[in-house]
C-alpha cells in the first residue's frame, strides 16, 4: 500500500530520543513524507533532516509571527534553495491561542503568501479559529499560488467546501478518527478524493488507536484506513489517490 505523511514535525524536541528510529519506520511504511517547520530555527532543522524521500516545508506559524523580519526572511528564502524544500508553511492565523496579536499574524501570514507566489511554491495553512480571516486574505493569492492546502483541518463541512471552491487541497490529521469529531467526518464526507491529503502533525494528536501518546509519522496508515472507511473507498485506491495528490500539489516524482 502507498501513502505519505504530508506534514509532521520530526525537528522537534519530543523526537529528540528516537528520531532517527521514527523516521527509519515511517520510511518503512510510506512512499515519502514532509517535515514542517515553524518558525526560523524549527525550519533550519526540517531541512537539515532532508534526505532522500524526506523533503521539507518552512515558515513562520501564527505562534512566531513576531520573528518574521527583513533579515529572517532573507534566512528563510536561504532555505528555499535546498533542493527538497517544497512549500512554504506552516503559516497562517492562529485566533484559539492568540500568542501573537492578530494585527501581527495578519501581515506575517500575507508576507509569507507573497513571498510563495514569487518563489512560485505550495502553501500550507494553519488556521485555528479564524476561518473568515483565513478565507479572505487567501483569495486574495491562491490563484497566483500552485496550490495551497488547508493542514490539519479542523472546520466543518462548510468551511470544507468554502476552501475546496478557493481551489485547495484539505489535509486530516489524526483527530478525524476521534468520537466526537462529528463535523470534521462530515468535512472529510465532502471532499473529493482527488483534492483530500493525510498527515499526522506528530508529535500532536495521535489517531484514536493511539491516542494520549506521542504520535509519529507511520500513524498517518490509521488515518488513511479511517477515510477509506468513512467515504466506502478501497484503502489501496485511497493510498494510491493520496499518495499521487501529494506528489502533485508538492511536485514531487516518486525517487
Ligand atoms: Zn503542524
Amino acid at each position: 500500500m502507498r501513502c505519505v505523511d504530508t506534514h509532521c514535525h520530526l525537528q522537534m524536541p519530543k523526537f529528540d530520543e528516537d528520531r532517527n528510529e521514527a523516521l527509519e519506520r515511517a520510511l518503512d511504511c510510506l512512499d515519502w513524507l514532509v517535515i514542517v517547520g515553524d518558525d526560523l530555527e524549527g525550519s533550519q532543522a526540517a531541512c537539515a533532516l532532508t534526505r532522500e524521500r524526506v523533503y521539507a516545508v518552512v515558515g513562520f506559524h501564527p505562534y512566531s509571527a513576531g520573528e518574521l523580519n527583513d533579515t529572517t526572511e532573507e534566512a528563510l528564502r536561504e532555505l528555499t534553495r535546498n533542493p527538497r524544500t517544497v512549500g512554504i508553511g506552516e503559516i497562517g492565523l492562529d485566533y484559539y491561542n492568540e500568542y501573537t496579536p492578530r494585527a501581527l499574524q495578519q501581515p506575517t501570514f500575507e508576507r509569507q503568501l507573497a513571498l510563495a507566489v514569487e518563489l512560485q511554491m505550495p502553501v500550507v495553512i494553519h488556521s485555528r479559529d479564524a476561518q473568515e480571516d483565513t478565507l479572505a486574505i487567501l483569495r486574495d493569492y491562491v490563484i497566483r499560488l500552485p496550490s495551497c492546502i488547508m493542514h490539519c483541518f479542523g472546520g466543518d463541512a462548510f468551511f470544507a467546501e468554502q476552501c475546496l471552491d478557493l481551489g485547495c487541497h484539505i489535509s486530516f490529521a489524526g483527530n478525524v478518527t476521534y468520537p466526537k469529531a462529528e463535523a470534521l467526518r462530515a468535512a472529510a464526507r465532502v471532499t473529493p478524493q482527488e483534492r483530500l491529503l493525510v498527515e499526522t502533525d506528530a508529535p500532536y494528536l495521535a489517531p484514536q488507536c493511539h491516542r494520549g501518546k506521542r504520535c509519529e509519522p507511520s500513524y498517518v496508515l490509521h488515518t488513511l484506513e479511517f477515510i477509506a472507511k468513512l467515504k466506502d473507498i478501497d484503502i489501496d485506491e485511497l493510498g494510491e489517490q493520496v499518495t499521487a495528490n501529494a506528489c502533485s500539489v508538492f511536485n514531487i516524482s516518486s525517487e
